[in-house]
């Protein structure tokens, strides 16, 4: 004969069991939770820090960019602003009307292989030791040119004072319009001479009256120095005698002294360089080197002219060019623009560095609750196994002592009494030699789902103690309700009609014990089971397949 097996007890029996008999799923469930907010939170932080921390590195630079730019304008606003001043005292010295001074016309001597004539040092005071007066033609001898002379070589003190207070500026000059120029510091007559040509440079024609009616300061574009000091741009102010214009007064600025403002106090990544708005290179952090001494002008760097052009049209800087960010502030005053310059990606690295630590802690905590979860887990599934039959699925022995203590306790405090069943199955020595074992596990597995199923979910138990032997913890109030489960069961089992040959009936049967304890009655353990075991005995005494109650009959 074969014998079905059964089909498992139905999941909503078992899930309250689960329930009742262990309350940590939720903490598990709740720490799961719990790491996963962790989790969440700690991509929001890291994200957050990471923009916040990119817009501040932003913010530094263009800080950086605009202290850079002030410092520029700063420089080169003294140089304007002192060319001006000094040239407006030129031109009031010319406009007092004063005599030119006796020595002047002395001390003046012919240069014939140059066509000129230079301040011979020898015959002038010392004062004009250090610079260079050269002039072209015959020594001038009319009282205009020697009054001009006298007014530029008493604005000599100024001009050395301008070199003084910084002695990279390359030279400070004036320049007449009657073809002679006073120069310090002084230029040997081997490397600057006054030429006509002079008097068609830039720094010179943007003084005159067509290029500079409002007599104002200005500024040349970028230019190479014909005596010999490399790239460079002029301030310059125009000198006036009443109406007339009569010269220039210039301060050179070395394209060099331009590019150590720019190189001030960078980090390795940052690069900052000045520019025309044609793209011509004043000046360039990343040069090595003396920019002002390279053959021809500069020009900027691909990402940078791109930059520019986004300028020119007044489109939005600050953003990327071929992976750099580029900040831009316009130098207005001088027609120029300085660009900061920096790598994109060590941007983002930065932030990410500065956002990594916080982030890092939050992903550990994560991970720690993640880890007391699978603990949590782990305690949970132990637990089950611990208390769990795994033949039948029912509660195990070791539970069913730990409930019976409970019960006992509740029923000596007076809240509730119960009772318990113990059900042993009839003659199974023999339901095994007759069917095997593997169908007598099978039995047992029956027998199981009828006791889940006869005992009423959630309020009573039913438990494996071992081998045939099952018990049923029931919430009832006296004997008679106990007996009434009991038959419940042997009837359930019964309808089973599961074939056994050598019981009385030829059906697989149980014979049940059971004892009653009342709501404030004191036991033990110990003594309600020999009184349900008693009552077994008695049943399997009365012929089997029957419940048989303490105290009923
Ligand atoms: P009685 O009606 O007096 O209870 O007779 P019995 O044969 O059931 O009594 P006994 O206690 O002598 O035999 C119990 C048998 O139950 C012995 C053993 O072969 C069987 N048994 C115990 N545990 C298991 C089990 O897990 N699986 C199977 N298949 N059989 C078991
Ligand atoms: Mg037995
Ligand atoms: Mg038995």
């Amino acid at each position: 004969m074969q014998h079905q097996p059964p089909a498992p007890p139905p999941r909503h029996a078992l899930d309250a069991l689960v329930d009742v008999t262990t309350r940590r799923p939720r903490l598990s469930r709740l720490l799961s939770l719990v790491a996963v907010l962790v989790l969440g939170a700690a991509c929001i932080v890291v994200f957050s820090i990471y923009a916040r921390t990119m817009d501040e590195i932003r913010r530094d630079h263009r800080h950086i960019a605009e202290r850079h730019a002030r410092e520029v304008e700063y420089f080169m606003e003294s140089r304007l602003d002192t060319a001006q001043a000094i040239a407006d005292m030129g031109s009031s010295l010319l406009n007092e009307g004063s005599p030119p001074l006796p020595w002047v016309a002395d001390a003046l001597a012919p240069v014939p292989e140059r066509y000129g004539y230079a301040l011979n040092h020898d015959s002038a005071p010392p004062f004009t030791a250090g610079s260079s007066l050269t002039g072209l033609g015959p020594v001038p001898l009319t009282h205009d040119t020697l009054r001009e002379m006298t007014m530029s070589l008493r604005l000599l003190i100024l001009l050395r004072e301008v070199f003084q207070r910084d002695n990279t500026t390359p030279w400070v000059y004036y320049t007449s319009e009657r073809r002679f120029m006073l120069i310090h510091p002084a230029a040997p007559p081997s490397s600057f001479f006054f030429e006509d040509i002079v008097l068609e440079l830039p720094f010179h024609t943007l003084a005159r009256p067509d290029a500079n009616p409002a007599r104002a300061h200005y500024l040349t574009p970028p230019y190479l120095d014909t005596a010999g000091k490399g790239w460079m741009v002029t301030a310059g102010g125009p000198v006036y005698e009443r109406d007339i214009f009569r010269g220039s007064l210039c301060i050179d600025i070395s394209l060099r002294q331009l590019q150590g403002i720019a190189s001030h106090h960078l980090k390795h990544d940052v690069r900052i360089v000045i520019t025309t708005p044609k793209g011509e290179l004043l000046a360039d952090s990343a040069m090595e080197g003396d920019m002002s001494t390279h053959d021809s002008l500069l020009a900027l760097p691909q990402h940078l002219s791109q930059a520019m052009a986004d300028i020119r049209s007044q489109r939005e800087v600050g953003v990327m060019h071929a992976g750099y960010t580029v900040f831009h502030v316009p130098l207005n005053d001088l027609g120029w623009h300085l660009l900061l310059t920096m790598p994109t990606r060590n941007i983002a690295n930065d932030a990410l560095f500065a956002a990594l630590p916080v982030g890092g802690i939050l992903v550990l905590l994560a991970v720690s609750i993640w880890l007391l979860y699978i603990l949590a887990v782990a305690l949970r599934t132990n637990r089950e196994l611990s208390i769990r039959d795994s033949l039948t699925g029912l509660h195990n022995r070791r539970f069913f002592d730990e409930v019976l203590a409970m019960e006992l306790a509740r029923a000596a405090r007076g809240e509730r009494g119960f009772g318990l069943l113990i059900v042993d199955v009839d003659r199974f020595k023999e339901f095994n030699d007759t069917y095997g074992h593997a169908e007598g596990d099978l039995a047992l597995q029956h027998l199981a789902r009828v006791l889940v199923s006869s005992s009423r979910e959630l309020v009573d138990m039913a438990y494996r103690l071992g081998g045939e032997e099952f018990a049923i913890i029931a919430h009832v109030d006296d004997a008679l309700q106990l007996d009434d489960v009991a038959r419940r069961v042997c009837a359930e089992l019964r309808s089973l009609s599961l074939p056994h040959t050598a019981s009385r009936s030829g059906i697989l049967s149980v014979s049940i014990g059971g004892a009653m304890l009342q709501s404030g009655e004191v036991s033990t353990a110990d003594t309600l089971y020999r009184r349900a075991d008693t009552a077994l005995y008695r049943a399997k005494q009365a012929g089997r397949d029957t419940p048989w109650i303490d105290g009923l009959t």
